[in-house]
Parts: C-alpha cells; structure tokens; sequence
C-alpha cells in the first residue's frame, strides 16, 4: 500500500477506493499464468466488448485501447492531423491532460470559461474564439495564441455530460475536429440514447485508478471515422503498418513489419485489458452505487443556503461529486470546511484548479487568474467530496456530518 503523506492525517473514508472483485482478481490471473501478458486477445475482447457496450453489436464505432486517456488524447489529435502552429481549444475547467496533448504536437492551446454557473464549456464563448481564430485574431480580445483553429477538446465535466450540438455545429461550420474528453463519463446515456464520447470525432475515455472503471491506467478510444481508427491503431504501437502485419503473419513471414510513421508506445496490456473487462461488466452496479450516494449527498445538501449542488443531469455518470460553498450564505470558506474534513479524516479533492492559473500557461499565454471568472469562482468554492461504490451507510453519514458541522451560515454568524 501507498503511505499517505505524513503531514495528513490517514484518511479513515479514503477519497476513493477502486471496487475491485474476486472477478478481477481471476481475470488478471489468468492472464499472468497465460505466459502472454501484453496486447493480445483479451485486449481484442476488451475492446470489442466497450464498442458494444457504447453502440451495440454492428454499429460502425470502433474501440482502440490505450495505456492512458493521455496518450488516447494525444494520438486522436494526431490522427485529425494536429500540427505545429494549429489551435486546439480546450476548456480550462480540466486536468492539464486534455490540453499537454496539444503541446505535444506544437499546436497551442485557446482556454474557454465555464458557463456561468455550470462547470461545463461556454459555448458563446467557444463560439467568438473560433471566430476570432478564424479571422487571423488572437483567440481572446486581451490576447492569447493566434493559428489555425483545428480542434475543440470538449469535456465532460465529472460526469455531467457537456451539451455536443452546438460543439459539433461550431465544429462543422468552421471546420474543426471535436475530440470528447470522456475521462469522467463512463457511462453517460444521454436522452437520445448515445452515449457522451460517441458524439464527437472521436471519444477517450480514462480507466486511471480513480475513474469510473479502472484497468490501474489505461484508457480507449472511440470513434465511428474509419480512417482516425487506422491512424490510431498505427501510431499507438510505434507507426507499425497492422495490415501489412496481419497479411504477412497469416502467411509464413511472422516477423516482417513496415514503420511508415515515427509512433508512439501507448498499447494496453492484457493485465489491464483482463480487470477492465471485469469492471465492464459491473458498469451499471457501479454507477447506480454512486447515483444512490450522490441522491443522500443531493438530499443533505439540498436545502442547506451554504451549499450549492451540482448541477442535476440524469444523464450524469457521477464520477465526481462537485458541492460548492454559496459565499453570499456560507461563513466559511472552502478551505475551512477542507480543513474540517481532513480533521476527521475523510479524503476530499478539488476538481479543478483551472489550467490558465498554472504556471506554465499562465506565462505562455500572458493570462490572468480573472480571465476566465466562472471557473475561477467554480474553482474557489468547490469540493469534491469521496463517492465510491462499497462507501457504507455509515461512511457517507460520517461525510454529511462533517461537511455540516463545518459549514456556518453568514446570519447564523452574525448572531453570535
Ligand atoms: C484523468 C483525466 C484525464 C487523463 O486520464 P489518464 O487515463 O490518467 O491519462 C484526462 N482528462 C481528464 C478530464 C481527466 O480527469
């Protein structure tokens, strides 16, 4: 086990526990006594079965597994054909992944604000940095890169499914390619029946430790475009050409391969491929668990005037449970009811510190912390709260009361 960190206290209601079965357990196993551990039949399995599960058994969706929702980001810009100079616009309410990617291939990066009120992309705002990329401007009217705008990396904020028509009708209008960052949305059926990540060009999805389902890291890549799928599958095993592959290995020269692309190295394990077929099949178990939190969350929450609850989407996948401190009620801060949480040892996060304050874009771009004020404002307010299939009765009492005790109404301060 990992130690926590000795300045904290060890959680007693850990921020998340990966469920992990005796299922898993036997999968992995058996791939480890198979003598064959890498990318191989039950990576094939695994991917065919996540197609199926997104789009059933015929749809023309194809799934391509990853070691990471990083490198799928990654080698799905590349296969839009991403380049130096490019602009891919991403919301800045992420984890640095969705946007590192674009500087992987010397694209730079335009952030987007949050919608007011909502943790989700502004789609007026996407929609004038567009335009003004369009126009040969700068993507903001105080600054930013200047380029070609070649992508928009929308994402799915903690489950809550970011709304893709206008994306895709800004996206077709000027010519862009839409990549869904579907990291925290496994799964997310929407109201007309597609799932959040099969909308776009093409969807990654994260198994990283703490998502919605896990292979320890791994991610897939979704999408219905036959020639991003060839590209993809090309590039993430070292631009080694399959189908010259697969015509030779059917015959007698099993060890001829052609390079036609310097690729990358971002196949899945069969190890990983094994739990995440496991952990497929558990999908529908595990998200009602976190629906059945979220709803005692909703409930403790719901009338209090200190909190604000995240937004209600049935479509929510509930990888995250978002709670934000009102500050024109709350008497205290975000931090203060961190602090009080930790003290009884319970794990919190905060989903996100968003990307244009960090050092690295900050100077990049010239930013200020207040150019992009909603998801400031999201940012110093929210907490992510532990919301983890196996969390008992009792745990999740333990987290409500301690986020109660914590909070103080500004009036109710006043009085004193
Ligand atoms: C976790 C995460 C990623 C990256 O996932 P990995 O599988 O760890 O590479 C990308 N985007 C968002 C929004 C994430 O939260």
């Amino acid at each position: 086990m990992i130690k926590p960190d000795k300045a904290a206290p060890p959680a007693a209601i850990p921020f998340h526990r990966p469920f992990i079965g005796k299922e898993e357990e036997d999968a992995v196993l058996r791939v480890l006594r198979s003598g064959w551990l890498t990318t191989a039949s039950e990576t094939l399995a695994f991917e065919k079965e996540f197609a199926e599960f997104l789009m059933g058994a015929d749809a023309p969706l194809v799934a391509l597994a990853v070691n990471s929702a990083t490198s799928g980001l990654h080698l799905a810009l590349e296969a839009c054909g991403v380049r130096q100079g490019d602009v891919v616009i991403v919301p800045t309410y992420t984890f640095t992944a969705t946007a590192e990617v674009a500087r992987y291939l010397g694209a730079e990066v335009a952030f987007v604000d949050c919608a007011k009120g909502s943790f989700n992309i502004d789609q007026a705002a996407l929609e004038k940095t567009v335009t003004r990329l369009k126009n040969g401007l700068t993507a903001y009217e105080n600054g930013g890169p200047a380029g070609r705008p070649a992508a928009i990396i929308p994402v799915h904020f903690g489950g809550i499914p970011c709304n893709m028509a206008p994306v895709m009708d800004i996206a077709r209008e000027h010519g862009l390619a839409v990549i869904e960052d579907a990291a925290h949305s496994f799964p997310s059926k929407l109201e007309s029946g597609v799932y959040a990540g099969a909308i776009g060009d093409a969807g990654v999805f994260s198994f990283y430790a703490t998502k919605t389902m896990t292979t320890g890291e791994g991610g897939m890549v979704v999408t219905q475009n036959p020639k991003i799928a060839s590209r993809i599958s090309v590039m993430r095993c070292h631009g080694i050409d399959r189908a010259v592959w697969n015509r030779y290995t059917s015959g007698k020269a099993s060890w001829y391969y052609e390079v036609i692309a310097p690729g990358f190295k971002y196949n899945m394990t069969d190890i990983a491929a094994a739990l995440g077929r496991q952990q497929l099949k558990r999908a529908g178990m595990l998200l009602s668990e976190r629906k059945k939190i979220a709803a005692l969350y909703d409930r403790a929450f719901g009338k209090n005037p200190c909190f604000i609850l995240p937004p209600h989407d049935p479509a929510n996948s509930y990888h995250l449970y978002p709670l934000r401190i009102n500050p024109a009620n709350c008497g205290v801060s975000r931090n203060q009811i961190i602090e009080k949480l930790q003290a009884d040892k319970i794990g919190v996060s905060v989903h996100f510190i968003p990307l244009h304050t960090m050092p690295y874009y900050k100077k990049r771009y010239n930013l200020k912390d207040d150019d992009f004020p909603a998801a400031l404002e999201n940012f110093l307010n929210v907490i992510s709260l532990p919301m983890w299939p196996g969390m008992t009765n009792e745990q999740i009492e333990k987290v409500i009361d301690s986020v109660l005790k914590a909070s103080v109404l500004k009036s109710a301060k006043g009085n004193n």
